[in-house]
């Protein structure tokens, strides 16, 4: 059976990284009928933040990644967070150390950080000296030096001893096969001196005894591989499978880093992208349909359908945040009206509580009204809640008006046309657009003049702005008195 994880360190905010690992994980255990799991790694007590696993599980939820088993769902494999799984830890390091795949060490953090600086001098790639690697396991220390620390209550950590001058190997998904010399392998800190195991040490023996069947994590790290796969030779278990994904860059093709832009989760989800937005976009860094395929715009549904690890590539994936602009804009051309007032709604009422309008409250603030703007509006802006903020003519009247636009469309006879022009609009009762779009047309040709010489004044004292959408239907949005009122008072 498919097993997946994800397995974040709740140390803060979702990075766009650890989503596209989550969303991978959740759709290859979709796509072949498995289970995917998330496992929290809170080993590093030091950089734990409080609050960080419960965030993450909703931010996952928003964007409708769900877990058939975590803290929250449950499962038979529990407890899914590391902090309460100590006990088991301790169990399997004991059987190492019975095994003698691994030994106390006394190492002082001062002799580390000396010995470190040391082998930098000598150009060699800093790994610990095996000072307390015992004798009857090909090291120089006696045994009685050992018991003698041990009675005497020093620190001590748990050492994995990584076997001397193998070659270890194994076949990544996506990367192919991938081959490790044991001597650029450390001699792995197993089990901390706090009693908490490391991230390796707890993560080999999680994956074990959940079933993990394929594990699918960031490039970062496929070094840890060669320590992960000694492990679970001394266990005499199974390893899963290993997809490592590949990086993500900036344009600029350095790594993505928080110092170019946004990088978490939360942070495009407050400057108002959707959720399904950000998951599509997710899903495409470092993920195609096909070579050539030009699909672009797809549905978590969808995902779950065509994902495969076998379209993951190995080059880079540059995280282009225009392409997620571009993605948002085609959800909100879609997206079903009622989504977009849930979100506008109460957006509008927040802003009808601070300022005042001269139009009517309850019509703008109605759903009907509201489903009027939304069509008008959403082929034009970027997010949702531009139909609010951005296109505010909809719900107040201008206060001030674009100057350059004013400059641009003033003839001198303006405004004794546009006044003349209030007193036709005056006479109809009938604001549809097409009668609006016949009767300004028709008063022009009277005039002897372009019609543009009365759209443009006429849309900037309506909206205070010189672009939007057609004319004629944004003044049939607004209504009668609300035109005539907002030209009155632009003429005057
Ligand atoms: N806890 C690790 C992290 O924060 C998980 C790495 C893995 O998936 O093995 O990314």
């Amino acid at each position: 059976r498919v097993r997946t994880r994800f397995a974040p360190s709740p140390t803060g905010y979702l990075h766009v990284g650890g989503l596209r690992t989550a969303l991978y994980n959740y759709l290859y255990a979709k796509k072949m009928n498995g289970d995917f799991i998330v496992r929290i790694e809170d080993t590093d007590q030091a950089r734990k933040v409080e609050g960080a696993d419960k965030s993450l599980m909703n931010t996952l939820a928003m964007t409708g990644i769900v877990a058939d088993e975590s803290f929250i769902h449950g499962g038979n494999f529990g407890p899914y967070v590391q902090s309460e799984r100590l006990g088991i830890y301790q169990q399997f390091c004991q059987q190492l150390l019975d095994q003698k795949n691994a030994y106390y060490c006394f190492s002082t953090p001062e002799e580390l950080e000396e010995n470190r600086k040391l082998q930098m001098k000598q150009g060699l790639q800093p790994k610990y000296n095996r000072k307390w690697l015992p004798e009857d396991m090909g090291g120089s220390m006696p045994e009685s030096e050992i018991r003698k620390k041990m009675e005497e209550g020093v620190p001590y950590v748990v050492r994995m001893k990584v076997p001397d001058y193998i070659s270890i190997m194994f076949d990544d998904i996506v990367r192919g096969p991938v081959e490790f010399d044991s001597a650029t392998v450390d001699d792995q800190v197993l089990m901390k001196s706090d009693g908490f195991p490391t991230y390796h040490f707890a993560s080999v023996i999680d994956d074990h005894l959940m079933e993990i069947s394929h594990v699918i994590r960031g490039e970062e790290w496929l070094s840890s591989m060669p320590k992960h796969l000694l492990l679970y030779e001394f266990f005499g278990w199974e390893p899963p499978k290993a997809a490592h994904l590949p990086l993500l860059l900036n344009p600029d093709r350095s790594k993505l880093s928080k110092r170019q832009g946004d990088v978490a989760v939360e942070d495009f989800i407050k400057k108002g992208y959707s959720p399904e937005a950000i998951l599509n976009f997710v899903a495409l860094l470092g993920w195609n349909e096909g070579e050539g395929c030009e699909k672009e715009v797809y549905s978590l549904d969808e995902l779950e359908q065509i994902f495969s690890l076998e379209r993951v590539g190995k080059a880079g994936a540059v995280f282009n945040v225009e392409k997620l602009g571009w993605l948002e804009k085609q959800y909100i051309k879609a997206r079903p009206q009622e989504k977009i007032i849930s979100v506008i709604k109460p957006l509008l009422q927040a802003e009808l509580e601070v300022k005042s309008t001269d139009m009517d409250v309850e019509r703008i603030a109605s759903d009907e009204y509201l489903a009027q703007v939304i069509e008008l509006m959403r082929e034009r802006v970027n997010f949702d809640q531009e139909m609010v903020t951005f296109s505010s003519y909809f719900f107040f009247d201008p206060d001030e008006y674009d100057e350059k636009a004013v400059q641009k469309r003033w003839m001198p006879d303006t405004n004794d046309v546009l006044k003349e022009f209030i007193g036709v609009l005056d006479e109809t009762d009938n604001f549809s657009a097409d009668n609006l779009e016949a009767t300004l047309k028709d008063f022009a040709v009277r005039k002897n003049k372009k019609p543009a010489f009365l759209i443009h004044p006429t849309r900037i004292l309506t909206s205070g702005v010189g672009f939007g959408p057609s004319l004629y239907h944004m003044l049939e949005v607004f209504g009668k008195e609300t035109v005539l009122r907002r030209l009155r008072n632009g003429v005057e």
